[in-house]
């Protein structure tokens, strides 16, 4: 049943960002935010009156949704309930100062709550009835670990039961989802009788629910609950206040809170459009492959970097008509390097030295994929260009690294012929034919970010977690796939700095393409052309091809071949990989040459650790390249 798409007000409570509250009231207007829940442990920290939050906020043109959360009040026995009630009145007092007309009543956790939902009823009317008076509002939230109420459908049948026009319902989703508890029936609740909505995604986690809630929630679709599932429920109740998220996440309490704002705010929009099938968002362009990757280099670098890719089989093939850009092919891969005083790249070079610093996604729709982007919070970025270039459209990725977005010209041009002059040296290569994969590091605490921007702006979808060992701690991956699988890209984040991940992270200054997978369609005739042409090939120790014949059963000619070209191998769903590594480019980025066959769906996760051994084991034989 197609309705008409419904935009709802954006909230945030204070206790998903971090710093002082002023500053986290900051950073929720600077990105777009309607509202804020001011959660009551930032009032107590603030140096100053709620008179001075509420005009802080005023400034900010940032409505007070709601003062959260009032705790353990209901059904409990005398005097406790008496003085319940008193702390209340003290509750409405900071109310009316703040300017906000709502507060949120978790649930009863205390030991000595009575099971009585007559007399948490009671309670609740009484509250309600004490708000009223003051032109407040009073809303119950079920939290899954309550004493005796834990879920929405119970929260609501007490609400029911006080039957006071002051007391409704407050729905928050991880509360709901991580019960397992089913959210469908919040669409035939009265919306005007749901006070207020609270979102939070979370990885699916075997562990008690307290300490899931208190430290693994992230925003949504981020992590594996139905949050969507949850919003086409709420929305269909008709319910017409703020989503807002309420996050209690440790890598977000460290993180910048303006970062985490954007995020936030980024992920409310995408999960309220998929609430909604998809509408008030133009769709994801469709991603058809890897147009060019962009090295930001010196001239130094550059020759180095040229070098390099020539031991890989990779011939120049053209040179920009009016920028210091050079081109460089194999089969279908373009890889640019760019030394241009002034530019983006330049920018680039400063920071973290010889990098990529773009990535050019082929797309049906570069318009499209630039308005869903800017509708998710992403700035457009517009490279300078020079008469009668073509003027390629890019948004920015979380790390600052752009993304071009390169359309098929009607008249069949390729983006080259506009401009660079074309000088293809027609060598061999080496067999590599695309880009298979590509493989960014990302600081610890991030790879939510990265999740959400792939996710939402370039409808990647997110595969399994794995974890690898190296040998200075554990690196955990996960891999973006496009609907077609296409287009792959890997995150790795690691905790430990001494991983190669955390090394590279700190070493690098942040977050960036680490590997770059190219495929090729025989893995053992490109690494012998690549062996020919000089290619520092990332030696493999003997041990790991006895236990290959172990696992796999692979006979004696297979085996040698492998060894002798320092091939890995894996096999899954039917289907085998070949790939083999290369040493490093100065200690940054290296790159990998793999072979699929009968629909291999994987990236060798399982040999990441010798791969990551044997990195080691050079640098231990060579002290330069550390
Ligand atoms: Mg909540
Ligand atoms: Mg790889």
């Amino acid at each position: 049943m197609a309705s008409e798409f419904r935009r709802l007000p954006k909230s945030i409570a204070t206790v998903s960002l971090s710093g002082t509250l002023t500053e986290k009231l900051e950073a929720a207007a600077a990105v777009g935010f309607d509202g804020v829940e001011i959660f009551e442990n930032d009032l107590l920290n603030f140096d100053g009156s709620p008179g001075d939050v509420r005009r802080i906020c005023d400034g900010l043109g940032l409505r007070i949704d709601i003062y959260q959360p009032f705790r353990d009040f209901e059904a409990m026995p005398d005097p406790q309930r008496q003085r319940n009630i008193d702390r209340a009145e003290r509750k409405f007092d900071v109310m009316g100062a703040l300017g906000t007309d709502l507060v949120l009543t978790c649930s009863n956790c205390l030991p000595g709550a009575i099971d009585d939902d007559g007399r948490a009823a009671d309670d609740l009317a009484l509250m309600a009835e004490r708000a009223a008076k003051r032109g407040l509002r009073v809303g119950y939230e079920a939290l899954a670990w309550g004493r005796h109420v834990n879920t929405w459908r119970h929260a609501w049948s007490i609400v029911e039961k006080a039957g006071h026009p002051a007391l409704g319902l407050i729905v928050d989703s991880f509360h709901t989802l991580s019960l397992r508890d089913d959210p469908s029936g919040l669409a035939d609740l009265p919306g005007d009788r749901i006070f207020y909505v609270q979102l939070a995604d979370a990885p699916l986690k075997t562990m008690d629910v307290l300490s899931w809630s208190r430290h693994f929630r992230n925003f949504p679709g981020q992590g594996d609950l139905d949050v969507q599932g949850f919003v086409r429920a709420v929305l269909a109740s008709g319910y017409g206040g703020p989503l807002s998220l309420e996050i209690f996440n440790d890598d977000f309490r460290a993180a910048p809170a303006r970062i985490t704002a954007r995020d936030g705010l980024r992920s409310l929009i995408f999960v309220e459009s998929l609430a909604q099938d998809g509408a008030g968002l133009p769709p994801p362009a469709t991603v058809d492959g890897v147009e060019f990757l962009e090295f930001a280099v010196d001239e130094t670098a550059a020759e180095e970097l040229a070098g390099f890719l020539r031991t890989l089989g990779f011939h120049h093939a053209g040179r920009h008509k009016s920028k210091s850009v050079n081109l460089y092919r194999q089969g279908g891969i373009n890889l640019v390097l760019n030394s241009e005083q002034d530019s983006a790249a330049s920018e680039h070079f400063q920071l973290h030295g010889p990098s990529v610093c773009a990535t050019a996604f082929r797309v049906d729709s570069a318009a499209r994929a630039l308005a869903r982007g800017q509708a998710l919070l992403c700035p457009e970025w517009q490279e300078r260009i020079g008469e009668g270039e073509r003027r390629v459209p890019a948004v920015r990725a979380p790390d600052g690294t752009l993304v071009y977005l390169v359309e098929p010209d009607p008249s069949g041009r390729a983006i080259w012929e506009d401009d660079f002059d074309l000088t293809d040296e027609g060598r061999d290569g080496a067999g590599l034919e695309s880009i298979d994969h590509i493989v960014q590091a990302l600081p610890a605490g991030r790879m939510d970010t990265y999740i959400l921007f792939w996710r939402g702006v370039f409808g990647l979808e997110p595969q399994q977690n794995w974890e690898t060992a190296d040998p200075y701690g554990l690196v955990k991956s996960r891999a973006m796939v496009s609907a077609d699988g296409r287009v792959r890209l890997a995150l790795n984040i690691s905790e430990s700095r001494e991983t190669a991940t955390g090394r590279f992270v700190s070493a690098f200054a942040g977050a960036g393409v680490h590997h770059i997978a190219f495929a090729t369609a025989d893995a053992a005739l490109t690494l012998e052309r690549m062996e020919q042409l000089g290619a520092p090939i990332l030696r493999i120790p003997e041990n790991y091809y006895d236990d290959l014949a172990a696992r796999w059963g692979l006979d004696d000619p297979t085996l040698a071949r492998l060894q002798a070209d320092n091939l890995l191998f894996d096999r899954a769903d039917g289907g085998e990989f070949r790939h083999a590594y290369t040493d490093a480019f100065e200690e940054r980025f290296f790159f990998e040459a793999v072979e699929r066959r009968g629909g291999y769906p994987g990236f060798g996760a399982v040999n990441a650790a010798i791969r990551a051994a044997a990195q080691v084991r050079l640098h231990a034989i060579n002290p330069a390249m550390l």
